[in-house]
């Protein structure tokens, strides 16, 4: 079977890494997809956003799945258009994104649903909003209803802050109470009736050694969360996702891909942060390593809404750590065209390096983004992947670049306690 992967980062990296030892596989297409896609995949300059044009590439190239990376195209609504020209495709409907789109739209979901999350009110404005913030304790979250990437969340320890943060937002607003505990990423993968765990993982979101510094798309992961115990990963499925993808169900738009939610662990349980309506990333590059079953024949059942007739996916028992490797100046504005060598290396000390902001210029390989590599290595414990990623990062010769340097230190604190 032919399949169109849509994007250009780490994550559909590793998607296409695991796609491409799929049997079933024919020919993998990538638009606009980056040089290390391309050793998996054929690479298609196509405008993404033009919807007509996807359909009728997929026609001519006989595409039996279109599998969508990021959020934004599924956001503008390209699953529906290849659905309704009866493309087969992994990822939710415009409506169903709305789930990672729409912050007010999740929690008025987890109201009807009774799903566990962190109370909250939705405000159209600023007086709105200022008037609604007063019932809150302290420290109360404020948040942009909209996608935000990570930069439209404040959590404000005073009062002052939280009315600054007020003022100095645009459009709606969701204020929350805050709640103390420890996140993990719980994976679900969905045919809009029927889901499954799809593993967890835990992320570093800012920029520095020791959690400091700005916040980032993520500078590292590693998979399993193992705070996220098989105990309480059954709670969550049963009081979060499960509900969640009923929920959906019943109002008519079914949602059909991974489930990304985000999870606070507090002493009550584990209540819902945020959802994401894709993979997360640099997330998928510590998930795809571990995925010992087909990824094709699991994207392709939940298209296909026959997840229930498939075998269960499964991973293996061992630890995937990623550390990104970012062009200096990221997240700001990152510094552009430094040269990157020793990928090889690293690979042949038994990492994967999967490619993000990557380009090909006369034949070297250069940055072009603010992420640009994910160095992926995999050992029994957090503490032994996290220093094979690091021994295997030593070998590429990136002088632009920088990393942190300290992936994985919670559970590696764990592990030596
Ligand atoms: P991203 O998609 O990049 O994670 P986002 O804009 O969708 O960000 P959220 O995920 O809702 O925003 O929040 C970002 C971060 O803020 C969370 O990962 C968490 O650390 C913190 N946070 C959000 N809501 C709460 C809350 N109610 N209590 C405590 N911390 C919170």
């Amino acid at each position: 079977m032919n399949v169109l992967l849509i994007g250009s980062g780490g994550r559909e990296h590793a998607l296409a890494w695991k796609l491409a030892q799929s049997a079933r596989l024919g020919k993998l297409y990538a638009a606009p997809g980056n040089p290390g896609i391309a050793r998996h995949a054929e690479l298609v300059a196509m405008d993404v956003t033009d919807h007509e044009a996807v359909i009728g590439f997929c026609r001519r190239q006989a595409i039996g799945l279109v599998v969508v990376g990021p959020e934004a195209p599924l956001v503008a609504g390209l699953a529906d258009d290849l659905r309704a020209a009866g493309i087969p495709v992994f990822g939710p409907d415009k409506a169903a994104a709305q789930l990672e789109g729409s912050k007010g739209f999740t929690k008025d979901l987890c109201t009807r649903a009774r799903i566990p999350t962190a109370g909250y009110v939705r405000a159209d404005g600023t007086d709105d909003a200022l008037a609604r913030l007063a019932p809150f304790g302290l420290p109360v979250v404020i948040k942009a209803d909209g996608l935000a990437a990570g930069k439209g969340v404040v959590i404000a320890t005073t009062r002052d802050e939280a009315e600054g943060a007020i003022r100095a937002a645009d459009g709606p607003l969701v204020i929350e109470e805050f709640l103390a505990g420890e996140e993990a990423s719980l994976f679900a993968l969905s045919d809009g009736r029927t889901v499954v765990p799809f593993g967890s993982a835990q992320d570093h979101k800012r920029v520095g050694d020791g959690d400091t510094g700005p916040n980032t798309g993520g500078m590292g992961a590693y998979s399993p969360a193992r705070v996220l115990t098989p105990a309480l990963e059954s709670q969550a499925m049963r009081e979060i996702v499960e509900p969640t993808v009923r929920a959906m169900a019943e109002a008519g738009t079914p949602f059909v891909g991974v489930l990304y939610a985000g999870l606070m662990l507090t002493p009550a349980g584990p209540k819902l942060i945020e959802y994401n309506a894709r993979f997360g990333d640099p997330e998928a590059q510590v998930l795809m390593p571990r995925l010992e079953s087909d990824l094709l024949e699991l994207m392709l059942a939940s298209a296909e809404s026959r997840l229930d007739q498939v075998e269960a996916p499964r991973f293996s028992h061992r630890v995937a750590l990623t550390v990104v490797m970012a062009a200096n100046g990221y997240p700001g504005t990152p510094e552009t065209g430094g040269t990157i060598d020793g990928i090889e290396a690293a690979e042949a000390a038994g990492a994967i390096v999967f490619q993000a902001g990557t380009s090909d210029r006369d034949g070297r390989l250069v940055a072009s983004g603010g992420r640009v590599l994910a160095v992926t290595a995999e050992g029994p414990t957090v503490r032994w992947a996290q220093k094979a990623a690091y021994t295997a990062i030593e070998r590429i010769d990136f002088p632009s670049g920088f990393c942190r340097h300290d992936i994985g230190w919670r559970e590696v604190a764990r592990e030596t306690q």
